[in-house]
């Protein structure tokens, strides 16, 4: 079986797109429990969301996807959010350390 990496990054434009669908999880669901995690075992911030991240990509790698499109979908994901987060910025967002 192969696993086509770049198909599940991309958006389809209906009403229950499954790459929405998926980072609604993720926002409502893994963030804020890896935040809990963190905070309930005494660990670095952001600890578990790295290792968590990096482990359930190396679940992939562990099923035969390969590392190199797994980094550059990865790239691309990173940059989306990245503009995201500058379009937030842009649209009035407070400041980081402004209050
Ligand atoms: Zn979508």
């Amino acid at each position: 079986m192969t696993i086509d990496v770049q198909a599940l990054a991309q958006h389809d434009l209906s009403d229950d797109c499954p790459v929405c669908r998926a980072q609604d999880v993720v926002t409502m669901a893994l963030v804020p429990a890896a935040a809990a995690w963190e905070l309930a075992n005494e660990l670095p911030r952001f600890s578990v969301a790295l290792h968590g991240a990096a482990h359930l990509l190396g679940v992939m790698l562990e099923e035969g996807v390969a590392r190199a499109d797994i980094e550059s979908v990865l790239a691309e994901l990173l940059d989306d959010i990245e503009a995201g987060i500058s379009e937030d910025a842009m649209m009035g967002g407070p400041p980081q350390g402004s209050a």
